[in-house]
């Protein structure tokens, strides 16, 4: 028997309310071993004037209790509202998104049969690090931010939730036949950290026939690992075939922190109706009961849920013709009468005997140290050129010690000899190769870019880590 464990609780907005008192109502009744601290999240905050809908007595209980069960919030549109569920992951450090995704059919319609798949999303980093710039009049930049770190740590949690929750498989989706080095850096990791856990079988999808492959058999995944924007859609695509958009619950998973939430939102359209869905926030919870160990009161709760569903009882979002439709209250209600029975057709909880995730020492692969060598820059310039006198002038701009080699634009070598410039064209490439180099060689080779009059806006060194290329080549380089 496990101590009783303070949660902090979000009820919400919306049906967030109505929801997160049907779920705890039912956590009562299985005797979780929780205790609720109830804080002020969401449009009260933002109607307090704080723009991260977070109080401070909110955070106060979140930094202690280091638990979240949390209802979804409504996000105002405009006027610098920021989602509470951006502000949590970043500040927590919430690095991974977990989302099981199953059938519940016949009793549940869905596109497809048998799904039970988990998607392990990585939360922090990707396009998501919010890195972006205006670097011209015309060109817009969002920078893809891997770390071998962050990689590392969202592969070994999803190795680490497959062997602890039974499953076989852990399939990886990148794009790394076209980004070479960050995908391709993710998909090296992948492998590596595959090979410590050879009882679990693992694959890998080009992301695009991945996600297709989501669409038309889900059936063929099991645990699925990825990048935050790939995970952000295909997660998507999984409740949607599975039928489950109201049923599904999710969580985040930090080294220290942990929040657990139903994937829907705050339904403001049927908010004070007593007729919302509580499932979702119900199966967030069973994920959060799980998390802290009290494995008994999940699989009670689970198998309760799945044998009210099996026994037709439903809410109207999930009605199918010939149900009885039930309203949250009634439907709370069937889950906590069928506590202590097993599911008769559908599958059971299997949590029995699991064991909590060990997440120490995370990070094993990027412990290995590498030689770094500077051979060269790329400096990048606006305006607007014609291609030959600007060429004309960065070869100009040569020091002794970096010599010009090509400009590119769109990635694409268009001198010398190079291809199509596109009309409009406002931001360029000027890419120099060196030997030996140092930050100083870099300051005389901006003095003559300046002399020359181009307007350079940013710039990034070349490296060669291990002796091997750390750069991409430009198309026709
Ligand atoms: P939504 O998920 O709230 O609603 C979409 C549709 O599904 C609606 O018709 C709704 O009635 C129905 N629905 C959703 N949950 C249901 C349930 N439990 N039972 C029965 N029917 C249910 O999506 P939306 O309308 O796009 O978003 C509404 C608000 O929720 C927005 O302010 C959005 O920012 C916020 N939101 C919050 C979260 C979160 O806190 N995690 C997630 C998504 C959206």
């Amino acid at each position: 028997m496990t101590a009783m464990v303070p949660v902090t609780i979000i009820r919400g907005d919306g049906i967030g309310p109505e929801i997160m008192d049907a779920t705890l109502k039912i956590l009562k009744a299985a005797n979780a071993r929780i205790e609720p601290e109830f804080v002020s999240v969401g449009l009260e905050a933002y109607e307090q004037g704080i723009s991260s809908g977070v109080t401070d007595a909110a955070w106060e209980s979140i930094h202690k209790n280091k638990i979240i069960l949390k209802a979804p919030i409504t996000t105002p549109q405009g006027g610098g509202y920021k989602s509470v569920n951006v502000t949590m992951r970043k500040s927590l450090g919430l690095f991974a998104n977990v989302r099981p995704t199953q059938t519940f059919e016949p009793y549940v319609a869905s596109k497809h049969k048998d799904v039970d798949l988990v998607i392990v999303r990585e939360n922090e980093e990707d396009l998501y690090a919010g890195i972006e710039y205006q670097v011209s009049e015309g060109a817009f930049q969002s920078i893809k931010l891997l770390t071998r770190g962050g990689t590392e740590r969202i592969v070994r949690y999803a190795f680490e939730y497959a062997k602890n929750n039974g499953r076989k498989k852990v399939s990886c989706m990148v794009k790394d036949n076209i980004m070479k080095i960050g995908d391709g850096m993710f998909h090296k990791v992948f492998k590596e950290v595959a090979a410590e856990y050879p009882e679990i079988e693992s694959d890998s999808y080009i992301v695009d026939i991945g996600m297709a492959k989501v669409a038309a058999n889900p059936e063929i995944f099991d645990v699925i690992v990825t990048l935050n924007l790939y995970g952000d859609i295909v997660s998507d695509i999984a409740s949607l075939v599975a039928g489950s958009v109201g049923l599904a619950g999710s969580m985040n998973i930090g080294q220290e922190y942990a929040m657990f939430e139903a994937i829907h939102g705050s339904a403001p359209d049927i908010s004070g109706k007593g007729i919302a869905n509580p499932s979702g926030l119900l199966n967030g919870a069973i994920l959060m009961l799980e998390h802290i160990g009290q494995h008994d009161v999940a699989a009670n709760i689970y198998n309760a849920w799945v044998k009210t569903i099996e026994d037709g009882c439903h809410t109207g979002d999930i009605a199918k013709k010939g149900d009885k439709i039930l309203n949250t209250e009634e439907f709370t209600q069937a889950v906590i009468e069928r506590l202590g029975q097993q599911p008769n057709t559908l599958p059971k909880a299997i949590s029995e005997g699991k064991v909590a995730m060990n997440m120490t020492n995370v990070c094993k692969v990027c412990e290995e140290s590498s030689t770094q060598e500077m051979v060269g820059v790329d400096v990048f310039v606006s305006g607007k050129w014609p291609v030959d006198q600007l060429g004309q002038l960065a070869e100009d701009s040569s020091t002794d010690k970096l010599s010009f080699k090509l400009i590119s634009s769109r990635g694409m070598k268009v001198y010398p000899g190079g291809g199509l410039v596109a009309k409009d064209s406002d931001f360029w490439r000027l890419r120099y190769y060196g030997q030996g180099l140092s930050n100083a060689d870099i300051y005389k080779l901006l003095e003559n870019v300046d002399k020359n009059k181009l307007h350079w806006v940013k710039l990034e060194t070349l490296y060669h880590y291990n002796g091997e290329r750390a750069f991409s080549l430009c198309q026709g380089e």
